[in-house]
């Protein structure tokens, strides 16, 4: 059976795009997954290519700019099925639809056809060492001079900063920040890239990763790294609120994420099941094999359905920060639990790079840490649900 089709919030509309999204997942993009993670291969270019032929880079775009013109779930719902193929590629997706605020109309006019053809894919530096779960904590430094921004400082954990045709820089513009509002002073730049280079005054080292293979995560320096005054995106000294202004949408996608590398472990898993004999009969006919595999679809399921529910809220315009990052966190923490499980069915061959049991398993352990760690996202309900405490 397949399964995560019945769902109050389909139409026939919405099956019909699953049903190609999924195809072309499983045709295009799980094979060269497969063949590629191993030895640590990105995602070569033919496949970004394809995927903005069908306009994938477009989904959030809208029809006038030369997009799809869908919403959050036809987003979230594509998502889902690349990342089971390929996390990588359900991560390349966001960056052609994420075009974060600030950026003016006239700029939106010229930037968005250019987004949904694929041509103009991003990168965000916004971690560094010092400023990873405290965001505010940034000191990489953007300091004027005449009409030119010039940057100094590092930054940490830039994916796709080589790939990319452009990056959201976050940059702290006021050297004295007030202790009352550690997110003000930060402003948010755009740096115009060629793909595949940086330009003078950025050197990047490529960091070593255990999963997430299909690009590459870097450490970025920025020494003496002239910008014009109309790089600035949005207001000065606000990037952080301009910045932050989709995260609703990013953490439902990181959920569709965590809900695509599950579901992979789980179908790999059931066709391993019914293969696999030990005691001259498959191992999918032991009841603790069918229980797992019950609890797996089980937990898949409740978690696809709560994050239908989120990019409903959202599409409808409605607040739903709470239940974003409920489902972020439950999506992520599921799916690190079902790829485990989906790696213990395989037995010792789950433990090797033939089966790409282990690769699920690697890469969903990223979601629990990236786009806000499990323990932040827990912090943000039980302030909502108690009240912020103290300090
Ligand atoms: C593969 C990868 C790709 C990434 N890509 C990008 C990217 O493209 N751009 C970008 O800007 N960043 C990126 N990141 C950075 C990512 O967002 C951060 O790693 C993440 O926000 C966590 O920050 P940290 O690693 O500094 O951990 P820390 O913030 O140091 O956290 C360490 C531990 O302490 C916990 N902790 C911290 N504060 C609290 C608290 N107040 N209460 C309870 N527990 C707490 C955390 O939950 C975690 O368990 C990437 C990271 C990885 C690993």
């Amino acid at each position: 059976m397949t399964l995560g089709q019945v769902s109050a919030y389909m139409t026939p509309e919405r099956h019909d795009l699953q049903a190609m999204a999924r195809e072309f997942a499983l045709k295009e993009v799980l094979p060269v997954a497969n063949e590629l993670d191993p030895i640590e291969g990105l995602i070569p270019d033919e496949l970004i290519k394809k995927m903005a032929d069908i306009g994938f880079f477009g989904i959030l775009v809208p029809e006038e700019h030369g997009g799809l013109g869908l919403g959050v779930f036809e987003y979230c719902m594509i998502a889902e099925e690349l990342s089971r193929a390929w996390m990588s590629v359900g991560s390349l997706l966001a960056r052609g639809n994420s075009i974060i605020g600030g950026f003016s109309e006239a700029q939106q006019a010229a930037l968005l056809p250019r987004v949904a053809r694929g041509e103009y894919l991003g990168a965000m530096a916004l971690s560094e060492s010092n400023a990873g779960s405290d965001v505010a904590n940034i000191s990489c430094r953007a300091r004027r001079d005449g009409d030119d921004w010039v940057i100094n400082g590092q930054k940490m954990w830039c994916t796709f900063a080589d790939g990319a045709d452009f990056i959201i820089l976050m940059a702290r513009t006021s050297s004295d920040p007030d202790p009352a509002k550690r997110h003000a002073g930060i402003s948010a730049f755009l740096i115009d890239k060629e793909r595949g280079t940086f330009p003078d005054g950025i050197s990047g080292t490529p960091m070593r990763k255990i999963g997430y293979r299909g690009w590459k995560t870097w450490e970025l320096s920025f020494s003496d790294f002239r910008l014009p005054g109309s790089a600035l995106l949005g207001e000065e000294g606000r990037g952080f609120y301009t910045v932050m202004n989709k995260l609703e949408t990013a953490r439902a996608h990181t959920a569709a994420r965590s809900i695509g590398l599950a579901r992979g472990a789980l179908e790999d898993a059931i066709e391993y099941a019914q293969q696999r004999v030990q005691f001259q009969r498959p191992i999918a006919e032991n009841q603790a094999i069918r229980f797992k595999l019950a609890e797996m679809a089980t937990r898949i399921e409740m978690n696809r359905q709560l994050m239908y529910h989120v990019c409903t809220i959202i599409d409808n315009g409605g607040r739903c920060d709470l239940e974003a990052s409920m489902v972020k966190y439950a999506a992520a923490e599921m799916s690190e639990w079902v790829t485990s499980e989906g790696l213990q069915i395989h037995g010792g061959a789950g433990y090797t790079s033939e089966f790409a049991a282990e690769r699920y398993w690697r890469d969903a352990r990223l979601t629990r840490i990236f786009e806000g760690t499990s323990e932040i996202q827990l912090q943000i309900i039980s302030d909502r649900i108690l009240g912020k405490t103290k300090n």
